[in-house]
């Protein structure tokens, strides 16, 4: 069974400028990076066009959010289509601070899916508990009612990577134990096989994101459930490339 490369991806939130994003771009076009791996990077919108201008080709540049529709009256919004026009090849979409901070919905959330992926990006469809949901086990409630409402929208599952993002392990240092996401990640695929059939299910990518750091993440990548890690504050520093090339050291 094939599912494609492993991913490593970052979320560099709202940080950076011009010149310390071409820092990173300069440590990563400077760096031997694991071609086994599928890599990405995800700058603040004002920067995608810097980014992928002066990145190497083999890492591609994702957004980290885009409007629900293709075009029309919505000031101060972006289009899918126009992070394609700038070179963009990936979207984060239901990361854990959109649902929180700015109130999108769970149908926001697959109605932004539904869009990206008629635009031509691949989707980092992130889903997660919060830690009262977590501490009260209501895990996989959550997210199977997260994951119906972006089903809905997906015809072609290839362009989607479902990130699994404990809210509890997101920029707090405390990342779930290799066992636990790989339960949580199984979960996932056992609900995608039951909903729409073994090939998504072997095929779909899950990525695990929350805390993930060079001493955790070659223990998390290990499970075999886990196609992924997904980096948020660790991505801002020179031991992404470590990351990136985290399968091998386990080789
Ligand atoms: C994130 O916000 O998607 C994330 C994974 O952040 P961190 O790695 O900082 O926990």
């Amino acid at each position: 069974m094939v599912r494609g490369k492993f991913i490593v991806g970052s979320n560099y939130k709202m940080n950076g400028s011009q010149s310390s994003l071409l820092a990173l771009v300069g440590l990563l076009n400077h760096a031997q990076l694991d071609s086994n791996v599928e890599i990405f990077i995800s700058p603040p919108l004002v920067y995608i066009d810097l980014v992928r201008k002066n990145l190497r080709r083999d890492v591609a540049v994702g957004a980290q959010n885009c409007y629900l529709k293709a075009t029309g009256a919505y000031t101060g919004e972006v289009a899918p289509e126009m992070l394609r026009d700038i070179g963009a090849e990936y979207v984060i979409l239901g990361h854990t601070e959109r649902r929180e901070i700015f109130k999108e919905s769970d149908t926001d959330v697959g109605l932004k899916v539904e869009q990206a992926l008629q635009a031509g990006l691949r989707v980092i469809a992130c889903v997660g508990e919060k830690l009262e949901e977590h501490q009260a086990e209501k895990t996989l409630e959550v997210l199977y009612r997260q994951l119906d409402a972006i089903a809905d929208h997906v015809l072609d599952w290839s362009n989607l990577v479902v990130a699994y993002e404990p809210v509890w392990a997101i920029g707090t240092g405390r990342v779930a134990t290799p066992e636990q996401a790989q339960r949580v990640h199984r979960a996932i695929r056992e609900w995608l096989r039951s909903k729409k059939g073994d090939h998504v299910a072997d095929q779909t990518r899950i990525i695990y994101g929350g805390s993930v750091n060079l001493s955790n993440a070659a223990m998390l990548a290990n499970e075999e459930d886990i196609d992924g890690l997904f980096v948020g504050g660790a991505s801002l520093k020179p031991e992404f490339v470590d990351i990136c090339n985290v399968l091998q050291g386990s080789r």
